[in-house]
């Protein structure tokens, strides 16, 4: 995915559209991700016992991750992303590649 865990993103289409906020839970295998304060849904729940009462709760549901575009951390702007490989050494001096995201408005590194 584009996008994950910690991001802060914008929505850009669906009932939130233009809200903004930080993904709390990503699933990459459903390409979902759940955005704090991002398709809350109002839910009526009985009360069972004393301790966990009656009422209506307020519950995040995962949103697709197509529906958002990374906000970049550097220029503030809702951005693509280009993936890039870097070449780093891991512990034992062997180089690595590795994948990190480039903002396309920016050109800064993301990871
Ligand atoms: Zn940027």
């Amino acid at each position: 995915m584009h996008v994950k865990t910690k991001d802060t993103v914008i929505v850009i289409s669906g009932k939130d559209k233009g809200k903004k906020g930080k993904i709390s839970a990503s699933f990459p295998k459903l390409n979902r991700v759940m955005v704090e304060g991002v398709n809350v849904v109002t839910k009526h729940q009985k009360a069972r016992n004393a301790m966990t009462p009656g009422g209506i709760i307020h519950k995040e549901m995962p949103i697709d991750a197509s529906n958002v575009m990374l906000v970049c951390p550097k220029c503030g702007k809702a951005t693509r992303v280009a993936h890039k490989v870097d070449k780093t050494q891991n512990d034992s001096g062997k180089s690595v590649r590795t994948m990190v995201r480039v903002c396309k408005k920016c050109g800064a590194e993301i990871d």
